[in-house]
């Protein structure tokens, strides 16, 4: 690894103004899971490490009955899994987090920089757009929140600036009658990033018999995760039957776009996807029709 300078800034403001005056050299350090084996392997070679650890305004999770749940960027992946609130507002995040890498790197790495990174092999980011998540964004000229979704742009390639911090992660509150589930799947001989993972919520009108919003999120089956926005259609207005999840899961399978390499072939990757997309309908759908609407107490 070549050497670099260090600094530690103590406010957003103070970190957005070191990228700035540094664009081009500089690298925001969070956890260091990612950034650390990059720079070993010679891929990013920053002169400047501006290392976040010490900013408290991106520390912390809170509920806000109106705002949803928010969580600083740099919460970990075992605080989240190990978080009584967000157990309580959105399960199926604690749930995850579970099988998320190793305790060493669920310690170590943050939401912020699973994120940032632009990796496109991870869990979070599927869920976060299925909830419409935002993540909240601060540079030299301000800040602005964006729905997750649009932060990915290409493999390893996010919509922030080289001076933007990402601050914190905002998801609504859930809308009453919905149900999620995210599904994972790794294959065996690599256990540590998942092949495939599918993020499904739906939200059932009033009356409870028909469908009013669908969200099929694919990820780790193209450069970034992505709405299967046909497989959505399909759903919106309808109630769900076999068929219907059937269909859902063939057009699904082909609104990715996913490589053949050592974690399955662009085949084998299509049909776990339609697999986990009819299953993860299979239990959103359970949930919406079973669990009463969440509390809306703040945390
Ligand atoms: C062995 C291994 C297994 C893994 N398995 C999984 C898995 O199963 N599922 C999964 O979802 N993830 C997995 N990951 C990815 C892991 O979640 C990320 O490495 C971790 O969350 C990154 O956070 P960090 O704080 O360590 O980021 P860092 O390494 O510090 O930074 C990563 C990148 O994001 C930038 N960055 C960090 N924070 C910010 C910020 N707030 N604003 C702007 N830019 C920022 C950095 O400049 C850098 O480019 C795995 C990683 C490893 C090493």
């Amino acid at each position: 690894m070549k050497n670099f300078d260090y600094l530690e800034p103590t406010t957003v403001a103070e970190a957005c103004a070191l990228l700035k005056q540094h664009v081009g050299e500089a690298k925001v350090f969070a956890g260091g899971s990612h950034l650390t084996i990059l720079m070993k392997q010679g891929l990013y070679q920053p002169k400047i490490l501006v290392n976040i650890k010490k900013i408290s305004e991106l520390k912390g999770i809170k509920y806000d009955a109106k705002e949803g749940l928010c969580i600083g960027a740099l919460v970990t992946h075992r605080e989240i899994e190990t978080s009584a609130l967000v157990r309580e507002k959105f399960p199926v995040l604690c749930d995850t987090e579970r099988e998320v890498a190793n305790i060493r790197v669920r310690n170590m790495g943050t939401v912020g920089g699973n994120l940032a990174s632009g990796e496109p092999l991870t869990d979070l980011s599927q869920i976060l757009i299925s909830l419409d998540g935002k993540a909240k964004i601060t540079g030299p000229e301000g800040q602005r929140a964006i729905p997750i979704e649009e932060l990915f742009l290409d493999f390893y390639t996010t919509s922030l600036a080289e001076d933007e911090i990402l601050t914190q992660v905002l998801i609504p509150p859930l809308p009453p009658r919905s149900g999620v589930d995210y599904i994972r799947f790794s294959s065996s001989s690599v256990v540590d990033k998942p092949s495939a993972g599918v993020a499904v919520r739906l939200t059932l009108e009033n009356s409870g018999e028909t469908i009013q919003t669908a969200r099929i999120v694919l990820g780790c089956v193209g450069a970034t995760p992505a709405r299967a926005r046909k497989a959505e259609g399909l759903f919106t207005g309808k109630k769900l039957t076999a068929e219907l999840v059937e269909e859902a899961g063939s057009i699904a399978s082909q609104e990715c776009s996913p490589t053949s390499d050592l974690r399955g072939s662009e085949q084998y990757k299509r049909a776990i996807v339609k697999t986990l997309v009819k299953r993860a309908t299979g239990k959103a759908y359970e949930q919406a029709l079973t669990i009463p609407s969440p509390s809306t107490g703040e945390g």
